[in-house]
């Protein structure tokens, strides 16, 4: 009797090892599977169903949210050998009509709990191994059960209870507005804005006295984040600076070596402080410092997340981990947006992204081409964007050629008619043409509706804004931003959205 039984538990281990192997081998089998139809990475937190199939992670930054700034037809802003996974993700997915599954707002990535385990597998994997995610045989025998599964997987990973992200347009809820800024937008005036490069040295001697200068010319001066990776003062120090000599600060935040913590710790630190404007964006490319470039810091959140995890900290008064806080902080939340760089439906689909996640004012790169611009602008409008956010406009005087070759070459998201180069190339006075060449683009803008305010982008020169702003007449200027029937919200018509590429662009162009 003992033998039997013996026997019969070495079968049953036999059996069980067989199992075990089998799932083994599937799920190997199955993770290179994904590798080799997705150049899927085996992050276990799989978003291809989202992205028409294509791995986010193959993406030079890891972004999950939609492309970089630099993103464009061509080639990775940050590795020209290579295309942009980005766009390559939204002309597969326009080709499906699956271009509204990009916008849902997905979490950032958690760090595997099991640091020893080399990679985590893959939808296909799981399914082998837990029972529960897309079978891979299904694609071929069942496509419609196969896709099924995969949305109710895909389901299953961005409505996690921490995030809860979803893909709807979120409002403020606030009335009272959060900063002078935003009192002057929601007035209808027109908001001028300077971009200010913190100083390198501990004093605040430049600040106060451009505050001096600029005192009722302009509105809010922007401190730009260790701008093109060059450590200068922090943001922070620099709008408590401001603030204390009469001018509102905007305080940019880069997602640049930032976690999600330290993150919402300096916002809610800036509330405490009086500063009650937020601009998120994410990092300058690293690679314009002077220096040797750093290890990489943690790509933990990207724009998007920024503006969801800020947005819900103010609205819902739930902090990053998901608790709940007494005391919400209030600010008024921006995000810098890229109109030129991309295809127009492309970067109004990640403007729209923004704009839902809680993007109340968008900043956008330094503007050279006005027809492009125009072309974003009616790509807002078909996605009924307009009116959602005000919108602010960087203009930056270049200060000769090799300026306009350097912004055009090296910032990512810049893009420059060859007329302009050419213009800036023969000038006998380079830097006046600059100016010359600022100022038309502003007399562009003026024409056009839905335009909110101007941003002046010339660090470390701040004090050509004086002289911008002089002549373009601006201080007096109203904001076309009101329909004949005085409804706010309502779309631009095409012709003053058009006017711009017709009447207003100028003639040199
Ligand atoms: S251009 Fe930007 S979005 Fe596109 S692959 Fe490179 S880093 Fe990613």
């Amino acid at each position: 009797m003992w033998q039997r039984l013996a026997t019969s538990f070495q079968r049953i281990r036999a059996v069980e090892a067989w199992r075990q192997a089998r799932l083994c081998l599937e799920r190997m089998l199955a993770n290179q599977i994904d590798r080799a139809l997705f150049k899927c990475q085996s992050c276990g937190q799989c978003l291809l169903f989202q992205t028409a199939f294509i791995c986010p992670l193959t993406c030079t930054r890891e972004l999950r949210n939609g492309p970089c700034r630099g993103s464009n037809p061509h080639h990775c802003f940050i590795k020209p050998t290579r295309a942009c996974t980005w766009h390559l993700i939204y002309a597969r997915a326009e080709r499906q009509g699956a271009m509204e599954r990009l916008l849902e707002v997905n979490a950032p990535r958690a760090a595997p709990v099991n640091r020893s385990k080399a990679s985590v597998d893959t939808p296909h994997a799981q399914r082998c191994q837990h029972g529960y995610g897309p079978r891979l045989l299904d694609r071929l025998i069942n496509p419609g059960r196969y896709y099924t599964e995969w949305e109710e997987y895909h389901n299953r990973q961005r409505a996690l209870p921490w995030w809860r992200g979803d893909s709807r347009y979120h409002p403020p809820e606030y009335s009272e507005p959060a900063s002078q800024l935003e009192d002057r937008l929601r007035s209808g005036k027109f908001a001028i804005s300077v971009e200010v490069a913190p100083p390198m040295e501990p004093t605040g001697v430049r600040i106060a006295r451009l505050a001096e200068q600029l005192e009722g010319h302009v509105d809010t001066f922007n401190f730009t984040d260790n701008p093109r990776g060059v450590a200068r003062m922090g943001g922070l120090a620099c709008a408590i600076h401001s603030s204390a000599n009469g001018i509102e600060p905007v305080l940019q935040i880069q997602t640049r070596y930032r976690d999600r913590y330290n993150l919402e710790s300096e916002v809610v630190g800036a509330h405490l402080a009086g500063v009650h404007n937020i601009l998120c964006m994410c990092d300058d490319t690293g690679r314009l410092g002077p220096g040797p470039p750093p290890m990489p810091g943690p790509a933990d959140l990207d724009t998007v997340q920024a503006l969801w995890m800020l947005r819900r900290l103010r609205d819902e008064g739930v902090n990053v981990d998901g608790l709940q806080v007494e005391h919400r902080p209030r600010y008024f939340l921006g995000a810098v947006v890229s109109p030129c760089a991309t295809l127009p439906r492309y970067a109004a689909l990640i403007t729209q992204k923004k704009i839902n996640a809680g993007a109340q004012f968008l900043q956008t790169l330094p503007i050279f081409d006005l027809s492009r611009f125009c072309d974003w602008m009616e790509a807002l409008d078909k996605r009924d964007l307009l009116g959602k956010a005000y919108l602010i406009v960087a203009v930056e005087p270049p200060k000769n050629a090799n300026h306009l070759r350097f912004l055009a070459s090296e910032v990512p998201g810049v893009v420059v008619p060859s007329g302009l180069h050419a213009r800036m190339a023969y000038s006998r006075d380079p830097y006046e043409e600059g100016i010359q060449i600022a100022l038309e683009i502003i007399a562009g803008l003026k024409g056009l509706r839905w335009v909110h305010g101007l941003h002046i982008h010339a660090p470390g020169r701040e004090e050509v804004a004086l002289r911008l702003v002089r002549e373009s007449g601006l201080r007096d200027f109203t904001p076309q931003v009101e329909s004949e029937s005085g409804n706010g919200r309502d779309k631009a018509g095409s012709d003053p959205v058009l006017q711009l590429a017709t009447n207003g662009l100028p003639t040199r162009f």
